[in-house]
């Protein structure tokens, strides 16, 4: 199929972008560069930067190369910011997703697949999250995605040739088997990240946000799901995206790691002792967050490849240590 990936110069894009072509897909990159990298996308892929408030601009080139897919990964995605500047994220997370809407529209492409997030099932009472578990997000962040659900709904609704795909997406972590792409972000927070750069010793001390949370060991527990594993389920939904298809999945492995658990397995892997600090919780963060991920497994036959923490860190730890500056400068 031609797909356009918007958002594809970002952590995940990037990494849907090489999965695409790899098996076949013919692929066209629209991001405006704001959080993503023009070296994460290879030079023979057309690359267009671009705001997705350029309705024209990206009509012109949904038309140009006959596009019939959009996996739509352009975002603002941190939950701090979005708290102090909400307006930025619904202008660019909703707003911006109807321009591309509205281009799509009159270039007659009726795919979108669509980023969307765990975040907005807020702090479900039950665990393990399952897609009718209540949809309650408790920030901005997470509200800018499921108006985007809602807003595909009410569109889906009013234009039947029109399929999407919903996938909410759990802790994604790790990078490419091969090496060549990897997370790059600033500032970094997550988690993962975090403990390899300070693994590689360009920060002082690790940080661990809480340990009085009602989890065995105190800290909080998350479902951490390699990339690569979430850009197949990407392709595979794509690939079943029917005239009136709506699919809503859950993307996680369906098993949760602790903060302590995830911060034991950096160190078995990169073999350095992390100097640890004990803090207090970090605002807004939920105890234990993970998925009931069996419905796209039973519906499309997905399987993540990586189920052991050890087996996703050692893939982030490679591209950490040879990229510990990210895209611009390489070791
Ligand atoms: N975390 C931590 N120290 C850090 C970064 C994250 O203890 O420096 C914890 C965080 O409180 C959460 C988990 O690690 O419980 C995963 O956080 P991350 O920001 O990676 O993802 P989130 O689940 O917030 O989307």
């Amino acid at each position: 199929m031609n797909v356009l990936v918007v958002g594809g110069a970002g952590y995940i894009g990037s990494h849907a972008v090489k999965l695409l072509a790899e098996v076949g897909h013919t692929v066209v990159v629209v991001d405006n560069l704001s959080r993503g990298h023009r070296e994460a996308v290879p030079t023979t892929i057309p690359f267009y930067e671009m705001p997705l408030a350029d309705t024209e601009g990206l009509k012109r080139v949904l038309k140009r190369y006959r596009i019939e897919c959009v996996m739509h990964f352009a975002a603002l995605a941190y939950v701090g910011e979005s708290v102090e500047r909400p307006l930025a994220y619904y202008d660019n997370n909703v707003a911006q997703t109807v321009s591309l809407l509205r281009a799509m529209e009159a270039a007659g492409v009726d795919k979108m697949v669509f980023s969307s997030t765990c975040a907005t099932y807020g702090e479900p009472k039950v665990v393990p999250i399952v897609e009718e578990t209540p949809q309650e997000p408790i920030n901005p962040y997470g509200r800018s995605k499921l108006f985007v659900e809602k807003i595909l709904a009410d569109y889906a609704t009013s234009r039947p040739a029109f399929s999407y795909a919903a996938l909410r997406y759990f802790n994604v972590a790790g990078a490419a088997r091969d090496g060549s792409l990897g997370e790059d972000h600033d500032p970094e927070t997550h988690l993962i990240p975090s403990l390899l750069l300070t693994a590689l010793g360009k920060r002082p001390q690790f940080v661990v946000f809480g340990t009085d949370y009602p989890t065995p060991d105190g800290t909080c527990i998350r479902d951490y799901i390699h990339v690569e594993d979430l850009c197949r389920a990407h392709i595979m939904v794509m690939e079943a995206l029917q005239a009136g298809s709506r699919l809503i999945y859950n993307l996680g492995i369906g098993r949760g790691y602790s903060v302590k658990e995830v911060l034991h397995s950096v160190e078995r892997v990169t073999g350095r002792k992390i100097p640890v600090v004990y803090g207090p919780r970090r605002p807004g963060d939920p105890a234990i967050l993970y998925a009931d991920a069996t419905k796209i497994r039973r519906e499309l036959n997905w399987t993540p490849e990586y189920t052991e923490i050890d087996a996703i860190v050692e893939t982030a730890w490679q591209w950490f240590k040879d990229h510990p500056d990210g895209y611009r400068r390489k070791s």
